[in-house]
């Protein structure tokens, strides 16, 4: 079964077997799977040589580009080392290494590192982490949790359980554990009528009231800082995250900075965080931290929480939490190249030169298209809203599946753009030049326009 396939048994044989991720599988009768083949830097390249130029950084891990040659060279050295060991009683140089380069890169205090294999599982880490400590600390009530409306942590019990996205947990609400939803600023829809350069996050008074009346059971609260990506690319200020900062240490709660799609440059800083200046309790990265080349997820906390689990092994304090993956050392290898690549080619300092550039080139494109609401940035990010009107700033009806069916024009088109509902982004690689930009934009805008005529 290999060479002799065309195209479309390739897709038959994906359909007889393959259960993909987040799909309605019915929907691949119209719209088979994509065959690709390789990928080259912001570009990917199907069976038949079809190119895509990949914005959305194939679910926001790719970093710096498909097929990067230092990390595939770091990786394949690491290759004929070793692949994996156990984690626990064994270690190896990669893990170590990277936790000394990434201390150095980190939120101040932030100094423990605790491994995983995916986003959602570093999530219900910090999680357990958060809850035990306060146990051990003479805590045992702090035993809720609270979070965004809005926000979004992964699939997993305890992470959809933090999140608050129907799509993904409203059908399993009657497994979920009963978290405290404070209102998410919205600031292209702000409920006081306020706009991003006037306002003195008056929505702050509902965290400051769920504090008020839960902060005592309340063992965290769990953030996207600054960027709630899977609502919608939402960008809110870095005052709210500072204002949250104190009232967290007001009443002993833990601040979970959930850094898995904001982290690692995608912001314009090196986390979300540093944007506020204020460092978390608990951080998960994952996603950007291999660029998108391993599994690969890190729970990051300070000493102090260390510490309340430090003690004689009969006291029971450990944390008993294991992945089998945990460190995997080409995970770790990769991440490693990772931070070379930032390191050597300033990739940070390219990317926030190139950012005004698509934001503006975006604007001028779509700004005066009668559906485009609002288009915010930060970063590389950049997202544009699709209204019905731009002044009732009315959305579509979810059912209508205006972003699918944008998505749909533009795979054909070349270009791999993944709507969240009715919000059509960019979150490309860092690497991106300013003609694969341009070229994205174009294809970008023949798609939006088969849909949605000026
Ligand atoms: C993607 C994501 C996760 C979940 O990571 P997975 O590896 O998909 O489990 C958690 N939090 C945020 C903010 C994410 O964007």
């Amino acid at each position: 079964m290999t060479k002799e396939l065309t195209v479309k048994e390739w897709q038959d044989k994906d359909l007889e077997y393959i259960w993909h991720p987040c799909s309605q599988m019915k929907d691949y009768e119209e719209l088979a799977p994509i065959v690709i083949d390789h990928g080259k830097g912001v570009k990917l390249y199907d069976i038949e040589g079809k190119e895509y130029i990949d914005i959305v950084s194939s679910w926001w891990c790719n970093l710096l580009g498909h097929s990067n040659e230092k990390i595939n060279n770091k990786i394949k050295n690491q290759l004929d080392k070793i692949e994996h060991v156990i984690f626990a009683n064994f270690t190896h140089k990669p893990a170590i290494e990277l936790c000394d380069r990434l201390s150095k890169k980190l939120p101040e205090g932030l100094c423990k590192f605790n491994f995983s294999d995916n986003g959602s599982a570093a999530v219900e880490c910090a999680l357990k982490m958060s809850f035990q400590y306060h146990y051990q600390t003479g805590h045992p009530e702090k035993i809720r949790f609270m979070c965004f409306t809005d926000g979004y942590h992964g699939e997993t019990i305890g992470a959809l359980s933090v999140g608050s996205l129907d799509l993904y947990a409203k059908i399993y609400n009657p497994l979920l554990i009963d978290t405290i939803r404070v209102q998410a600023p919205d600031c292209y829809r702000c409920p006081y009528g306020k706009c991003r350069d006037n306002c003195n996050i008056e929505c702050f008074e509902k965290a400051e009231k769920a504090f008020a009346e839960f902060g005592n059971e309340t063992s965290a609260f769990i953030v996207e800082p600054i960027l709630q990506g899977s609502a919608g690319m939402k960008i809110y200020p870095a005052k709210y995250l500072k204002k949250l900062r104190a009232l967290c240490d007001k009443y002993n709660v833990n601040l979970i900075a959930d850094e898995i799609a904001a982290g690692y440059g995608r912001t314009g800083k090196m986390f979300a965080v540093n944007h506020a200046d204020i460092s978390p309790n608990i951080m998960t990265v994952s996603k950007g931290l291999t660029g998108g080349y391993m599994p690969m997820a890190i729970t990051i906390t300070t000493q102090k929480i260390y510490d309340a689990f430090y003690s004689e092994y009969n006291d029971g304090k450990a944390f008993m939490h294991s992945h089998t993956y945990s460190g995997n050392p080409l995970g770790c290898t990769a991440a490693l190249a990772v931070l070379d690549v930032l390191d050597e080619e300033n990739i940070l300092e390219k990317a926030q030169d190139m950012a005004p550039y698509l934001n503006n080139k975006l604007k001028e494109t779509f700004l005066n298209h009668k559906n485009v609401g609002e288009i915010r940035s930060i970063g590389l990010i950049n997202a544009i809203e699709l209204v019905i009107d731009k002044k009732t700033k009315e959305e579509f009806d979810s059912k209508d599946r205006i972003g699918y069916q944008i998505y749909k024009k533009a795979l054909q088109e070349g270009l791999l753009l993944r709507p969240l509902e009715n919000v059509l982004y960019f979150n490309p690689p860092l690497t991106i030049t300013k003609e694969e930009i341009e070229e994205a934009i174009i294809r970008m805008e023949k798609a939006l326009e088969k849909i949605l005529p000026r």
